[in-house]
């Protein structure tokens, strides 16, 4: 039920042949996500599968200094708690919204369901899975290589991938969370952004960025994830591809 065309806002959803839809929709609620909630917590149990509409949602994890560091975004183009599917349904993640949006959300219980009745939601999971996945794998690396400026410039892109605008709604706080890396850290690397023309202004938890600027300093990883990212909905079911995708040329 409730309207198909919200939920297919979500580029997972709207990848779902109909008759595999229905098989969620009946259950799926659209639901505010708010700056600074907490969907899935470390080690507790996964009660709730988010679909965003919009907005973007940061997975973090613990490190072993007590610290907690980003590994991945995502925003309508991917989804909250579906790992729960591949084993003993308890958060190795932490998920917090960073940008305010919406979702489409369903519980655990009847996302399984539907998922053990359904070779096509079976694919979407497995994608995203497998894109989340390759995220993960690839963050390691670029924290040991990078430098903590194009990790930053890097994760700007990423969350203005998923946003209206140049303007980013990310605190100093905020940015020293997804980075793992301290407070005077982020404002040094601001100022040497700032410096260069990336970011044209920094003030009120509003970061005004620009984009060609940024790509320069971004590091390559960048360009890697995203196409990861993108190539999502293409590996899934083009023909029911009916949301319209940031269209992008990629080489
Ligand atoms: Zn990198």
């Amino acid at each position: 039920m409730m309207d198909r065309h919200t939920h297919h806002n979500n580029r997972l959803l709207a990848a779902l042949p109909p008759a595999d839809f229905q098989l969620l929709s009946p259950h799926l609620q659209t639901v505010p996500l708010e700056q600074g909630a907490v969907l899935l917590r470390t080690g507790e149990q996964i009660e709730q599968v988010y679909f965003p509409h919009s907005g973007v949602v940061s997975f973090m994890v613990d490190m072993p200094n007590g610290e907690t560091v980003a590994t991945a975004v995502i925003g309508r183009e991917g989804a909250v708690g579906v790992l729960s599917i591949l084993g003993p349904s308890r958060s190795s993640v932490t998920a917090i919204v960073r940008v305010a949006g919406t979702a489409s959300q369903i519980s655990a219980s009847r996302f399984h369901a539907a998922f053990g009745r359904s070779d096509p939601i079976k694919r979407v999971v497995e994608t995203h899975t497998g894109a989340l996945l390759a995220q993960l794998q690839h963050v390691a690396a670029c924290n040991a290589l990078h430098p903590v400026e194009a990790r930053m410039a890097r994760w700007l892109l990423h969350i203005h991938d998923r946003i209206d605008g140049n303007l980013i709604p990310l605190t100093q706080e905020t940015v020293s969370q997804l980075l793992g890396v301290r407070r005077t850290t982020v404002t040094l690397i601001v100022h040497n952004l700032r410096e260069s023309g990336a970011i044209r202004n920094e003030q009120r938890g509003l970061i005004e960025i620009s984009r060609p600027r940024l790509e320069d300093v971004a590091c390559e990883c960048y360009e890697v994830m995203r196409h990861k990212i993108d190539r999502i909905p293409q590996q899934t079911t083009p023909r029911y591809h009916a949301a319209p995708a940031r269209e992008r040329s990629i080489v």
